[in-house]
């Protein structure tokens, strides 16, 4: 469809100089891309990462799942989150799955958790014969929101499960208080954020029993795997048990292992780079209309973590539909993605209760954007990047509809 001048929205200021600076053709209409290399890639080549698997060969321990590397991981691991116990497994969706067994979930029971979620999470709690309790989400992270927790509890409920995502920190304080004062336990996902800070302790260590994963895309990545945390050795003693079935039934291998420890050394070094990076890109991108990331309420002693950047985006705002958006940019040569379904629109009303409207849900289900992490170890010219590439498409956005 042609739109004459007179049908164009007037540009905001902020992109004025990018038009005459980069009046090129979008790459889905025929332009040169921003990047014409795509993405940088994950997990990045590392030296460290090939001594250890160097030494995985040299010791044969590279085909065994019973070895000293998996313990000593978990020995990390419990170290860096001044918790007690760490039991690795086989993905992050297991170990939720685990945790919620831990937590003595089970049929009959309801665990709470946020209507915009991870779907695994979803389909874990239904795993172990429970239902879940869907609440609405924050209204500038859309994260769990605390506040539509009290009248989610009832008494079946045995757990809040809640998810740190896109760089959104869900203020753990709170949920403790509430969680402690109906007596139902906590399940903290931190498999989108390890090593972040939430009101002065790690993402992961705030609940009865933290999750993290090591999936092929995440900030710490094995290809697959995940643990869990917790202080509470009964806790940990029926995860265990439920892991121990006459042989380990889903265990993380010496060679994935092997690959986390170097990993865990650099994490926090990592982690401040890509936080400096998601701010001084919400710096560049400030002004955009229709693309505002995420932003978490004031809390002391935190930093998130971004295995991805969230952004809130407005399609009628930025002038485009989101999937639109989404082939445009990534034509560009940028990993922005469309978020999570919410679960309440997704999943049969007959699987999941609600006792409150989930605005904000609804919201996150047609308006998430996510983009992926591996950018934000990049240069500043990276950043830019991706700066521009969202203020052509703006500028397109008539020709892109
Ligand atoms: C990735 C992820 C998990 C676990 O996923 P696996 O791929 O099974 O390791 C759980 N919760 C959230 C929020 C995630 O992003």
């Amino acid at each position: 469809m042609r739109h004459t001048d007179a049908e164009r929205p007037n540009p905001p200021e902020w992109e004025i100089h990018v038009m005459s600076a980069d009046s090129s053709r979008p790459a889905l209409l025929g332009g040169e891309p921003i990047r014409p290399q795509g993405p940088p890639d994950w997990p990045l080549g590392d030296e460290t990462i090939l001594d250890a698997l160097r030494e995985a060969y040299a010791d044969g321990s590279w085909g065994r799942y019973h070895g000293e590397r998996v313990a000593r991981l978990e020995q990390q691991l419990a170290e860096m989150h001044g918790v007690e116990h760490v039991l690795t497994c086989g993905s992050g969706t297991f170990a939720v799955e685990l945790a919620l067994r831990a937590c003595k979930v089970g049929a009959g029971n309801e665990v709470v958790m946020a209507a915009y979620d991870y779907v695994g999470n979803f389909l874990s709690v239904h795993a172990v014969g429970a239902r879940p309790v869907l609440v609405d989400v924050d209204t500038e992270n859309w994260n769990l929101a605390p506040d539509g927790l009290a009248p989610a509890i009832g008494s079946a409920t045995r757990a809040v499960l809640v998810s740190h995502l896109h760089g959104g920190l869900v203020p753990m304080r709170e949920i403790m208080e509430l969680a402690g004062r109906f007596g139902v336990a906590v399940i903290e996902d931190a498999a989108q954020t390890p090593g972040a800070r939430i009101q002065g302790r790690l993402a992961g260590t705030w609940g009865d029993v933290g999750v993290l994963s090591f999936g092929g895309s995440k900030l710490l990545t094995a290809g697959r795997g995940g643990a869990i945390l917790t202080r509470n050795p009964a806790t940990a003693q029926r995860a265990r048990l439920h892991l121990q079935r006459g042989n380990h039934i889903c265990p993380l291998s010496e060679l994935q292992a092997a690959v986390l420890m170097p990993q865990l050394d650099r994490l926090a070094e990592r982690n401040d780079r890509r936080l400096r990076s998601a701010e001084q890109l919400a710096q560049m991108l400030h002004g955009a209309t229709g693309l505002i990331p995420f932003r978490n309420r004031p809390m002391q002693e935190s930093l998130p973590a971004y295995y991805k950047m969230g952004f809130q985006y407005d399609a009628e705002a930025f002038g485009i539909g989101r999937e639109r958006f989404v082939t445009a940019v990534r034509a560009e040569g940028i990993a922005f993605d469309e978020g999570f379904r919410a679960l309440h629109v997704e999943r049969s009303p007959q699987r999941w209760r609600g006792v409150a409207p989930l605005a904000q849900a609804e919201r996150a289900h047609r308006g998430t954007l996510v983009l992926h992490h591996p950018v934000l170890l990049g240069s500043d010219e990276d950043l830019a990047q991706v700066a521009r590439a969202v203020q052509k498409i703006r500028c397109h956005a008539p020709l892109l509809r």
